[in-house]
């Protein structure tokens, strides 16, 4: 069984019927050149992404993920993706790896060649990283300013906030900033004083018996982890609620998660320095529930 599969995909219209969808992917050997340079994702970010688990041979919350792969490419104005095809590049890449172990299965859909006449699109699979330790353990974070408004989609929208774009460099940058201050991960928070998100995951505060998350303004993306986790909370008796968080609430929740894919759900240990409450039991709880096949 191979340690990853990679499938370069001719990507259809959106409302193609009658393709031979198997005949527009094709696996490639990862190690092998397979873009051009001129490739604008290379060259610019320019193109959308979603990152999915595989768990012992379930792909978790595809349809979820289509959905804001569809999403970030009306906002970044790309060709709409045929999710008919993304299925099948799933389900394809899925069979072929072993059916036990967790996975982390990228989508790509990037704006193409300079000067091209499509956009190019590929999946890749590989072995997720084991965080069961982290998962354990949790986190220390810092709090850091993302220099922006917390409505700032609405006047900025070429800024592409609530689009997973390929643009990633400042949310690397802010991980490496978390690192010189001696935390492992961030908290971003705007510059009119709210809570947002990490650089790749939701934030979830609990304050007594009730959950919530920042309400998804459109200056960050809407998690698909958070939102499966709200759905279990909800189905479990548990109040959840989506709202604009003033940072302070983070200083005086009883609890705090950052919640993401592959990953899942960490518990934030330290912030800012200062020690957070953290029950190790109900992060567990949250990772059995993520770890079960989810749709
Ligand atoms: N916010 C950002 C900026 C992210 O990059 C991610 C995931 O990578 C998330 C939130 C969490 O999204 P999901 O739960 O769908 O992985």
């Amino acid at each position: 069984m191979p340690e990853t599969v990679t499938l370069l995909i001719e990507p259809v219209p959106a409302d193609a019927r009658d393709v031979d969808l198997a005949s527009t992917l094709r696996e490639v050997d990862a190690a092998a050149p397979a873009l051009r340079v001129g490739e604008l994702s290379t060259q610019r970010g320019d193109g959308v992404f979603e990152t999915l688990a595989v768990i012992d041979g379930h792909a978790q919350e595809t349809g979820p993920h289509l959905d804001r792969l569809r999403n970030s490419a009306v906002i970044c104005e790309l060709p709409e993706p045929n999710l008919a095809q993304w299925r099948a590049a799933i389900d394809r890449a899925v069979a072929s790896l072993p059916d036990r172990g967790q996975w982390a299965l990228k989508l790509v859909l990037s704006r193409g060649v300079e000067h091209g006449p499509a956009p190019t699109a590929w999946l890749h699979a590989s072995r997720a990283a084991d965080f069961s330790a982290v998962r354990e353990r949790g986190v220390a974070v810092v709090t850091l300013d993302r220099g922006y408004a917390h409505d700032a989609a609405e006047h900025a929208p070429w800024l592409l906030l609530g689009a997973k774009t390929l643009s990633y460099a400042t949310n690397m940058a802010a991980l490496r900033e978390a690192r010189r201050r001696g935390a492992d991960d961030t908290i971003f928070v705007s510059s009119d004083g709210y809570v947002m998100e990490g650089p790749t995951s939701s934030v979830i505060l609990r304050h007594g018996d009730v959950f919530s998350t920042p309400a998804p303004s459109g200056a960050i993306l809407h998690g698909t982890t958070q939102q499966s986790l709200f759905e279990h909370l909800a189905a479990t008796g548990r109040a959840t609620e989506y709202r604009d968080i003033p940072i302070a609430e983070l200083g005086t929740a009883d609890a705090l998660w950052l919640v993401s894919s592959v990953r899942l759900a960490v518990g934030v240990t330290r912030l800012d320095g200062a020690s957070v409450s953290y029950d190790a039991a109900e992060t567990r709880e949250f990772n059995d529930y993520l770890l079960s096949p989810r749709d």
